[in-house]
């Protein structure tokens, strides 16, 4: 796993380019205001007519165009409207507008990896996601740290497309926190699969089950309706009870201490077992680019 930081990008790259932002949601908002405060000064947000966003944006100091005039105007142009939208935008509106040798760039890897869009031959591909919400992506970004980032490339016709990523990258901050070089099939799967299995945890803290569902992405809110219920299942809730049951009629409390009274010979056993597994190798690496996460911890148990 190559890890790259600020001092590996050229942020004068991202700084020379015009950079179009197609959509204002939760990433859209991060990544047009982290670059803008990066000093790259021709920054522009692509909104759909009549959108509800433009009060923000422009509160912001940030300019507007119709998406049309936003994939002319960009060297880069990063799509960040809904997964399930994409493909559809890309081919009535991006493909036709935008410049001979621009950058389309992405924050996942859905539409190119399953071939939803294959962009003309012309453009450079790259995908730039965060990995976290754009929320957290501007407040980290604002306390002079960021969020890592995977970086990928799909098409690199320019033999710049890496230069222009890891510059972009930089631009919102990643480069603070560490910008993970990946494909887009692995971005993909381990998102996806990521975002269906486990509960997104720090989000849940931060404000809750529907916040978390606000802010994490359409793809992320479906995967979380159709999936999670495959995973906590009736049989699992069947297992939940088991589980209580030993709680409420003590059959817990009398193992546990059985297993005191033999000096914890299986709790110090599997104790080091658990120490030993890859997780706990890859999750204190992550942990280290992801400080906020750490900090939430510490706070939260100082209440106990
Ligand atoms: P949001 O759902 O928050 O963004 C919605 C934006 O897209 C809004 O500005 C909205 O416009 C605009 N939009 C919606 N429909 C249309 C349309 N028909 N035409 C034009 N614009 C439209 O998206 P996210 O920020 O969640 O996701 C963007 C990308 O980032 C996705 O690829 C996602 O997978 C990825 N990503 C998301 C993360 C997250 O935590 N949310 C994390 C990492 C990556 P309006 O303002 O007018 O309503
Ligand atoms: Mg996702
Ligand atoms: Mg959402």
């Amino acid at each position: 796993m190559r890890v790259y930081y600020d001092r590996d990008a050229d942020l004068n790259l991202i700084k020379s380019k015009k950079v179009s932002i197609i959509g204002y949601g939760s990433q859209g908002f991060a990544h047009a205001n982290n670059l803008k405060e990066s000093g790259v000064e021709e920054v522009v947000v692509g909104l759909r007519p009549g959108s509800t966003s433009t009060a923000k944006v422009e509160a912001a100091g940030l300019t507007v165009m119709d998406i049309e005039e936003a994939a002319r105007f960009g060297d880069v142009v990063m799509m960040l409207t809904p997964d399930e939208l994409q493909r559809q935008l890309y081919a009535d509106v991006l493909h036709g507008s935008m410049k001979e040798g621009a950058a389309l760039a992405f924050a996942h890897g859905l539409n190119i990896h399953f071939r939803l869009i294959e962009p003309r031959p012309d453009l450079d591909v790259f995908m730039v996601a965060p990995k976290g919400p754009g929320h957290t992506v501007r407040s980290e970004y604002q306390r002079g740290g960021g969020v890592p980032c995977l970086l990928a490339l799909a098409s690199d016709p320019s033999g710049n497309a890496k230069e222009i990523g890891l510059s972009y990258a930089s631009g919102i901050g990643g480069g603070r926190a560490g910008i993970i070089e990946t494909s887009f099939r692995e971005e993909v799967e381990t998102d996806l699969f990521g975002e269906q299995v486990k509960l997104i945890v720090d989000l849940m803290y931060e404000g809750g089950i529907a916040n978390m569902r606000y802010s994490i992405s359409n793809t992320a809110e479906y995967g979380d309706y159709t999936r999670g219920p495959r995973v906590i299942d009736e049989g699992t809730r069947e297992r939940m009870k088991t589980i209580l049951a030993d709680i409420q009629n003590g059959r817990f409390t009398t193992e546990w201490m059985t297993e005191n009274v033999a000096g914890q010979a299986s709790f110090k056993a599997m104790r080091a077992r658990a120490a030993e597994h890859p997780l706990e190798e890859v999750g204190e690496r992550l942990r280290a680019m992801m400080p906020w996460i750490t900090e939430a911890r510490l706070v939260d148990r100082s209440k106990n």
